[in-house]
């Protein structure tokens, strides 16, 4: 069966991709365990129960597995077995051992089926082993307190995790992520989950940097490229977030009439970030630790195409409102 992406105008975020496959699978594993505890009713003498329960087990069933194609002979097949069960009882032991057999058989035929919470755990295990464990001066000082030097913006992409590629380790960078990396202009009323970061960054942290990172191939920018010209959007949150960035979008069809949309993208990419290093202005605490030379604002693109990673300022000239 093939995986089925959500598509957004055009875009593919990959990390919305549902794996129907193993959904199919792990339906496979619940029905031959409720067949199991079937069959287990029937050998300690409540067959009335065990029938009853046995006929609800297969509605739920029938729910479970609405994806397999092959539904009917399924179906046919468990309900044949348990005619015979019912009327053979000396045959339980024998199709319990082979049920045991086929669903060993049926995991084994998906080597790669995916188990969230071994994942977790695994990971963890390895963190917890390898990291925390042989690092007892850092945790120590980390469960202390968080001095970042770095406040970062990046995007929800699951391929560009800044931590990952710039290496940052516990303790150096507090991390915003949203799609497409961007920072609106200051706001009380809206966005104020950004604006709480920032401000708890800057005034309380005292980050002396804020980055912020744009990326190659990025879905929201995309996204933003692809609104057409009345403004139209079929999104109930995607869309109106992305048009933070609108004067970029609009510098970029532009200047760049010339290139493909997919050279617009790129482009596109980093002017959103010049737009949110501009929003970033428009917050007071960041505005003047700028104008005291106390934060550097750096803006950044990830080209995990290419492997690239650019980094670079912008000349900020502040003004101030009354000069003396
Ligand atoms: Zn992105």
């Amino acid at each position: 069966m093939a995986p089925v992406s959500i598509r957004f105008r055009g875009s593919s975020f990959g990390s919305a991709v549902p794996n129907l496959q193993n959904r199919s699978d792990s339906s496979f594993e619940v029905i031959f365990r409720q067949f199991w505890l079937f069959i287990t009713l029937v050998g300690t003498g409540i067959g009335v129960m065990a029938a009853k329960f046995s006929k609800c087990m297969m509605l739920c069933c029938v729910r479970k597995i609405s994806k397999v194609e092959d539904m009917e002979s399924y179906e046919e097949a468990i309900a044949k077995l348990s005619q015979l069960l019912s009327m053979r009882c000396d045959l339980e032991g024998v199709a319990a051992e082979k049920i045991k057999n086929l669903t060993a058989e049926l995991e084994a035929a998906d080597p790669e089926k995916f188990d969230p919470v071994e994942k977790i755990r695994a990971g963890f295990t390895h963190f917890k082993t390898q990291k925390y464990d042989v690092n007892p001066d850092l945790y120590g000082r980390l469960a202390r307190g968080q001095s970042p030097k770095f406040l970062v913006f990046a995007c929800s992409d699951s391929r560009v995790c800044p931590s990952h590629i710039l290496n940052f380790q516990p303790g150096e960078a507090f991390v915003v992520r949203n799609i497409a990396s961007m920072v609106p202009p200051y706001d009380k009323k809206k966005y104020s989950g950004v604006g709480a970061a920032i401000e708890y960054a800057v005034l309380h942290l005292k980050v002396e940097n804020i980055i912020v990172i744009g990326h190659s191939c990025c879905g929201g920018i995309k996204g933003l490229m692809s609104i057409p010209e009345d403004g139209t959007t079929s999104s109930d949150f995607i869309e109106q977030w992305v048009q933070i960035c609108d004067p970029a979008k609009n510098k970029v069809k532009t200047e760049c009439d010339a290139l493909t949309f997919d050279e617009q993208c790129k482009n596109c990419e980093k002017e959103a970030v010049n737009v949110s290093l501009g929003n970033l202005l428009t917050y007071p605490f960041v505005r003047e630790s700028v104008a005291n030379k106390k934060m550097a604002l750096k803006g950044a693109h990830y080209d995990f195409v290419d492997g690239h990673f650019e980094l670079w300022d912008l000349d900020f000239k502040i003004v101030p409102a009354l000069s003396l």
